[in-house]
């Protein structure tokens, strides 16, 4: 429909060219010699001619034989004199005005011009902003009625929610069943988690998985340049999913629209406030009978209107984290299909290595992998390219071209040993997978802990082992250089956050077993949202000194051990100074005969 409005406006303006350039052809025009000056002079002499018509310095002319001649005079001062002596018929008009059609159209088409010039300008606007104002709230999204080809199988590390989904895929399939027994269906079913965690995914899964028509709309679909068109917009979705039961309507990014209403700043919110208010009618009109199931997937939860949450509306809600160990193996397998891998290729390495990695994120670096592997002109993907391909997701790409002096390498390398050798001799650390002073990112050099398994509790020892080994690369640097860097800035902040926590959330300090300060969070967003101090001044007093005490006795016992290591931190040192990167058993190997706690 979109197309049919934007070719109309474009036949109008062409045919309304057209009819400029041509409609001067058709005006009548007889034909008119053009005659100098003198010329006309003689044959007024001569008597031949019988009438003028002067407008401006434009002389029209008739002679006796009804042949019509013109020319040009500026203030010829005898002329009129002249004329009168001969008796010639005067007329003195207006300055000559063009064909009436021509005017007619000139002034028609300015502003059809102007306007069309107008309207284009906004069309390429719109759709540059991947929008399409112009289509006047029509929705242009055709229902994939060809089949979706993802399915379940497709989507790894979310069982749960898989499980949960199933049911969903039964109902889509055989209503009958369901409503044979009364059962009342959920109309709406909302997808939370991260970005990269295959919400969008899991969607197409459901209607790959039902077979039924699917009608995908984004939330920057609904929120348009005109109020009404995205509430429009939301009719028509409907409209056309009514049409063609059963059906899922997927509203991707739905926080778009259904912001809390009257939050967020400044005003023109009406255009969402319309679309959202639009989408409530509907979902509250259509009977449970009819088989539709919307689906809406966000990772702003916390930011959307309450109303959306209500009982017959999106109240089925499921959650999709980000995958745990077993699930990024899985994933990787996933996308590792059609990758040729090299038989050194152990994707449960990758895994082990890349907590914290979504979806997207592992298919990205096997992509990644197969891009450096394609560079190196080589037939397979190797280790080492995915391990390269995840650093580099992980950090961005390593920078070789980084100018680092001698010094700072050193400086750098005996730090991220102090790490390493921390983290193999306490028992509560995780193990090291990889030490390198290669420059990533933001980061100058970087110390790969490999938890051996997803961590869902955090004892007592780990948390000080952690906030140790996070010690180590600053101890490093005071033992041996007798100074300290700007290095340890991150390592710092880490240590006093997770000091932090073990003081007013885990119950760890001589404070005892209670928490400190209410947190209003959304846990798989990391983020606190509100936080409210529940406690005295006094106690803030405590609180800062018991996270003092955590750090001072980690970075004391950082020291210690770090120094009854000295010639291995030393010989370490060399060793990654010249290789620039240790892991596997290179490092295994380093890291022999270390004195323990
Ligand atoms: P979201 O909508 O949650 O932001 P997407 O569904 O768009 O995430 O995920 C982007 C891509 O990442 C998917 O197309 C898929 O290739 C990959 N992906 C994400 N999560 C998974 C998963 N659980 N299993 C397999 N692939 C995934
Ligand atoms: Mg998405
Ligand atoms: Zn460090």
């Amino acid at each position: 429909m979109k197309n049919n409005w934007r070719s109309l406006a474009t036949y109008a303006l062409l045919v309304l060219v057209a009819l400029a350039i041509v409609a001067p052809l058709f005006t009548p025009e007889k034909p008119v010699k053009e005659v100098p000056f003198s010329v006309f002079l003689d044959q007024v002499d001569k008597g031949e001619i019988k009438a003028v018509s002067i407008s401006n310095d434009l002389i029209s002319a008739t002679a006796g034989d009804k042949s019509r001649l013109k020319t040009r005079a500026l203030n010829y001062p005898n002329l009129v004199g002249l004329l009168r002596e001969k008796g010639v018929a005067i007329n003195v008009e207006a300055p000559p005005e063009s064909s009436w059609v021509v005017n007619l159209l000139i002034q028609l088409l300015a502003p059809v011009a102007f306007f069309g010039l107008l309207w284009w300008l906004m069309l390429r606007q719109a759709q540059g902003a991947n929008s399409q104002a112009m289509s006047f709230g029509r929705a242009n999204m055709k229902p994939q009625t060809r089949k979706i080809d993802v399915t379940f199988a497709d989507v790894a590390g979310v069982d749960e929610a898989k499980e949960e989904l199933k049911e969903i895929v039964d109902f889509l399939k055989t209503p009958q069943k369901f409503h044979a027994l009364g059962a009342k269906i959920p109309k709406g079913l909302l997808l939370m988690g991260p970005p990269g965690t295959g919400k969008t995914l899991l969607a197409r899964a459901i209607a790959g998985e039902a077979g039924v028509p699917f009608f995908s709309i984004s939330g920057s679909d609904f929120v348009e340049m005109f109020v009404g068109v995205g509430a429009a917009r939301v009719r028509s979705v409907f409209e056309q999913a009514k049409k063609q039961t059963p059906s899922i309507i997927f509203m991707d990014e739905v926080d778009a629209v259904g912001r809390h209403r009257g939050a967020g700043l400044g005003g023109g919110h009406d255009e969402r406030e319309q679309t959202l208010n639009q989408l409530l009618v509907e979902m509250d009109g259509f009977d449970p009978k009819v088989n539709i199931i919307v689906i809406a997937a966000t990772n702003r939860p916390d930011i959307l209107d309450p109303a959306l949450l209500r009982p017959g509306r999106f109240d089925r809600q499921v959650v999709l984290d980000k995958p745990d160990l077993k699930g990024r193996a899985d994933i990787l397998a996933i996308h590792a299909k059609g990758k040729p891998l090299a038989g050194d290729v152990d994707l449960n390495v990758v895994a082990r290595r890349t907590p914290g990695f979504t979806g997207a994120d592992l298919e990205n670096v096997l992509n990644e992998a197969a891009i450096l592997a394609a560079r190196a002109e080589k037939k397979e993907v190797s280790m080492e390219e995915v391990e390269e391909a995840a650093d580099r997701v992980m950090a961005g790409p390593e920078k070789k071209s980084r100018v680092i002096s001698d010094r700072e390498k050193k400086i750098i390398a005996y730090h991220e040993v102090g790490h390493a050798i921390l983290s193999s001799v306490l028992p509560n650390a995780d193990p090291v997978h990889k030490i390198s002073i290669l420059p990533r990112g933001l980061a100058l050099g970087y110390t790969l802990q490999l938890p051996l398994e997803d961590k869902y509790l955090v004892t007592k020892g780990q948390a000080v082992d952690q906030i140790t080994v996070l010690m180590g690369g600053r101890v490093a640097e005071e033992l041996f250089f007798n100074e300290v860097t700007s290095g340890a800035h991150n390592d710092l902040q880490r240590a006093t956050e997770l000091a932090n926590k073990m003081v007013t959330e885990f119950g760890m300090s001589g404070l005892g077993p209670r928490t400190f300060g209410r947190k209003d969070r959304q846990i798989f967003l990391g983020r606190d949202i509100t936080e409210m101090k529940d406690y005295s001044e006094q106690t803030a007093d405590e609180i800062d000194g018991e996270i003092e005490k955590i750090i001072n006795d980690c970075h004391a016992r950082a020291k210690e051990l770090l120094g009854k290591n000295r010639a291995k931190v030393d010989s370490i040192a060399q060793v990654l100074i010249e290789k620039e990167t240790l892991e596997n058993s290179d490092l295994e190997e380093a890291l022999k005969g270390l004195q323990g706690a």
